[in-house]
C-alpha cells in the first residue's frame, strides 16, 4: 500500500475531538470526522468534518465504499445507539475494520447516592412530587419530563430549544456543562436543586456536576446505559481511551503498509 490509511471517525464526543487531535499530527493518517448536526455549534475538530446522517446503515456502507475508508472509529455517545449499531452493520457490509471507542460507565463512590434506572419513565416515576431537579439530559429527553407539572426543573441546554420541543416547568440555562465542580455545584444551589437526573456517559466530561451532587448530598438518578446489544457492541473490537485507540490504528495502518 502506498499513501496515508483513509480513516473515518463517527463523532460527537470529547473522545473523537481528542482521537482527531492525534489523527491530525500523524501522517500514516487520512482521517475524516462525521457529526450527525445535533448541535448548532460543535465544537471545533482538528480534522475535515463531514455533517448530517448517511441514511442508515446503508448508506454509511455506500459511504465508506465511495470514499476509500479503509478503517472506521465508532467514537460516538454511550448513549447514541442507532448510529453504532449502524456502524456495525455497515462496517461489515463494506468489509472495513470497526473499532468502538466507548469511555468507562462511571461508579459510585462513597458518599454518592445513586438511583440507578433503566430509562427516562422510571428516572421521571423516580422524581417525588413537587421536586427541583437538575435534568442534565439532552433536549428530546427533558420533553420527557413535561407531563409533570409539579416539578420545578433546572435544565441546560448548548442550543435554544426549538418551539415544538415541550418542556417542563422550570429555568432554562444556556450553556455548555462545566468541568469544574464550584461552578456546577453554585449553579445546583442558586436553584434549590433536590435531585439530579444524568444519563451514565461516562468520562472526564460531565462529572463535575455528580462530584457537586456528592458534595451537597443529592441525590442522582442515573440513568444506564443502552444494553449493549442495542449499541452494536459484540461486532468489531472496543477499547476505552484515545491511546488504545491510536494503537489499534497503528496496527491497522501497519497491517496495511506491509500487505
Ligand atoms: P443516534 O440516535 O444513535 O443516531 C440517530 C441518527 O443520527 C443516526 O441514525 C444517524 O443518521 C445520525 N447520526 C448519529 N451520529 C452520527 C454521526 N456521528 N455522523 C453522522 N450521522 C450520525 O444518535 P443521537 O443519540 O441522536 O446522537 C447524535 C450525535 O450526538 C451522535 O453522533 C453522538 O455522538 C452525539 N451525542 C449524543 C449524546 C446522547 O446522549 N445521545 C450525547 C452527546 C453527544 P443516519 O441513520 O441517517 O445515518
Amino acid at each position: 500500500m502506498s499513501g496515508p490509511l483513509v480513516l473515518l471517525v463517527l463523532g460527537g464526543t470529547g473522545d473523537a475531538r481528542a482521537l482527531a487531535r492525534r489523527l491530525a499530527a500523524d501522517p500514516r493518517f487520512q482521517a475524516s470526522v462525521s457529526l450527525a448536526g445535533a448541535v448548532e455549534r460543535p465544537d471545533a475538530y482538528a480534522l475535515p468534518v463531514r455533517t448530517g446522517g448517511f441514511g442508515g446503515a446503508q448508506g454509511l456502507a455506500r459511504f465508506l465504499k465511495e470514499t476509500g475508508v479503509a478503517g472506521l472509529v465508532d467514537a460516538t455517545h454511550p448513549f447514541a445507539a442507532r448510529i453504532s449499531a449502524n456502524a456495525v452493520a455497515a462496517a461489515e457490509e463494506a468489509g472495513v475494520p470497526l473499532l468502538r471507542l466507548e469511555r468507562p460507565p462511571w461508579r459510585s463512590s462513597s458518599g454518592d447516592d445513586w438511583r440507578e434506572v433503566d430509562d427516562l419513565d422510571a428516572a421521571a416515576a423516580a422524581l417525588p412530587q413537587g421536586a427541583r431537579p437538575f435534568l442534565a439530559v439532552g433536549r428530546k429527553e427533558i420533553a420527557r419530563f413535561a407531563g409533570r407539572s409539579d416539578l420545578d426543573c433546572l435544565m441546560r441546554m448548548i442550543d435554544p430549544p426549538g418551539q415544538d420541543v415541550p418542556l417542563p416547568g422550570g429555568r432554562l440555562v444556556l450553556a455548555r456543562p462545566s468541568d469544574d465542580v464550584d461552578t456546577e455545584a453554585a449553579l445546583l444551589e442558586s436553584h434549590g436543586t433536590t435531585h439530579v437526573v444524568a444519563k451514565n456517559s461516562g468520562g472526564r466530561w460531565g462529572a463535575a456536576k455528580l462530584v457537586a451532587a456528592r458534595r451537597l448530598g443529592l441525590p442522582v438518578i442515573m440513568l444506564r446505559r443502552p444494553e449493549p446489544g442495542m449499541a452494536g457492541a459484540g461486532a468489531g473490537e472496543r477499547v476505552e481511551d484515545v491511546a488504545a485507540a491510536m494503537a489499534w490504528l497503528e496496527l491497522l495502518a501497519g497491517r496495511a503498509a506491509s500487505a
